[in-house]
């Protein structure tokens, strides 16, 4: 018995488990200050994208479609760029930086997106909005490749080498999160406070989790400025958390401007927290201070409770963005659980490369399968046809009709939970987040016990 890593085998996808890069790269963008990123393509590379967001976040932000239609398709679109850029700079005075999102149409129509904003930048910008800062930064995201993964990936890079300029050291650690929630964020802030570090959290999107203010305010924006992407260069060092969501623009700082750069690990669970620690007081020659030794006492002393008795054994499959599962995985594993089966939903060629991936094959003892390039259709094939008996399901909302048609209990992770209230809000990284989430896990087992009275009896001695 082994851990095996395969490419699905049928042709097409059957209920996708990602979205298509031009998501990615509008995830990136809404991270940003001032800044409004205008989708190139037709009006549904916005309008789903951003239903998207607005269902998992339940909150409401600007983002901008060139809308093209069917004379663009034939004729070319560039022109589209151009009028939105201007339409949008009118509109919103506040607004500095516009990435230009290309898609899957208006790369095939071979739209010179690059030529428009170099065309843009010496006419329209100079002749109409003289003294004005814009920044407009073409991104380039066709979605018959990659995924939202990947989309996301690149726009992250394509920002911080725009803006990223070498002056003065800054004394400052980048930390690159990849695609979290608001509750990361604040998470992650936490552990760097106690530790004392002076971070630039990018791509930060603490405030998605907004107020609603007595004047009505309501619109959420990220948080990352300017002067901080400007000042990437300028830092002690980079952290990015998660290898294929933020990795390439970390080794950009490094190759260009020689930042000390350590890629990963996705601080899920005890053990992965341990090490993201260990890299900043590497990076920042800060100690770690005792306060976060009792944190991490307080998880262990939780998770203590729920693993012999509850978890081992429990068979789990996992889905989604390839850190977040890897990281669930190595957690789940900790958790004397068995992940059966993780899917990987994009045909990225490097997973089995992957160090994590390689460990897992080389200390997993029992059958656990790693499928990339994966869909839904395989997590619910081999329950209804291949005898894949499971205890828990790790994944976002769109697998919520396999835990349904199959009673099987789910806890809602990663990107999109629009069927959970407030899991935003909720830490999965660090040791607020480890415990949190073992918990969340332990009480959706405990329902299940109840709902089909199996051994639930044990709940009133436990
Ligand atoms: S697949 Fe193409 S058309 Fe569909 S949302 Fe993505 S970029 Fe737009």
């Amino acid at each position: 018995m082994s851990c095996e890593v395969k490419e699905k085998e049928r042709a097409g996808i059957i209920n996708p488990i990602f979205t298509c890069q031009p998501a990615g790269a509008q995830f990136a963008s809404i991270g940003i200050k001032e800044c409004i990123g205008i989708v190139h393509g037709g009006q549904g590379c916005v309008m789903f994208v951003r239903l998207l967001f607005s269902q998992h976040f339940k909150e409401s932000f600007e983002l901008a479609s060139s809308s093209v239609h069917e004379d663009g398709a034939v004729f070319g679109a560039v022109h589209r760029v151009e009028e939105a850029v201007d339409v949008l700079l009118m509109r919103y005075p506040h607004v500095k930086v516009i990435p230009i999102i290309t898609t899957c149409s208006t790369e095939v129509i071979g739209d010179d997106v690059d030529g428009a904003v170099i065309k843009l930048n010496e006419g329209l910008l100079q002749e109409k909005y003289p003294g004005r800062e814009v920044h407009l930064i073409p991104i380039h995201t066709p979605s018959f490749k990659g995924s939202q993964v990947t989309g996301y990936d690149v726009a992250v890079k394509d920002i911080v080498s725009y803006f990223a300029k070498k002056s003065e050291p800054n004394g400052k650690l980048n930390l690159i999160t990849g695609w979290v929630n608001p509750g990361d964020v604040t998470a992650l802030k936490h552990l760097l406070a106690e530790i004392q570090v002076d971070a630039t959290v990018l791509f930060e999107i603490e405030s998605f989790d907004s107020p609603l203010m007595p004047d009505g305010s309501s619109v959420s924006h990220g948080n990352t400025t300017i002067e901080d992407l400007i000042g990437t260069a300028n830092a002690l060092g980079t952290i990015a958390l998660n290898r294929y969501e933020g990795g390439k623009a970390a080794q950009y700082l490094q190759n260009e401007f020689d930042i000390p750069t350590i890629i990963g690990p996705t601080p899920i669970g005890i053990r992965n927290t341990d090490t993201f620690l260990q890299n900043v007081k590497k990076l920042t020659g800060k100690a770690i201070p005792e306060s976060l030794v009792r944190e991490r006492g307080i998880a262990i002393d939780a998770l203590t409770d729920l693993t012999h008795m509850f978890f081992a054994e429990k068979k789990v499959a996992i889905y989604g963005n390839p850190d977040l599962v890897i990281g669930l995985a190595e957690f789940c594993l900790d958790l004397e659980m068995k992940p059966m089966l993780l899917l990987l939903g994009d045909d990225n060629k490097t997973y089995p490369d992957d160090p994590r991936i390689k460990e897992l094959q080389k200390n997993v003892d029992y059958g656990m399968e790693i499928i990339t390039n994966a869909d839904l259709w395989e997590l619910e094939n081999r329950i209804k046809n291949g005898g894949l008996e499971l205890d828990l399901i790790l994944g976002h909302s769109k697998g919520r009709f396999i835990s349904i048609e199959y009673n099987i209990p789910m806890v809602r992770v990663g990107f999109p939970t629009y069927d959970r209230a407030g899991l935003y809000r909720h830490p999965i990284v660090g040791y607020a987040g480890a415990t949190w989430l073992a918990e969340e896990m332990a009480n959706t087992l405990f329902t299940d016990m109840e709902y089909k009275k199996n051994k639930e009896w044990i709940l009133n001695v436990w």
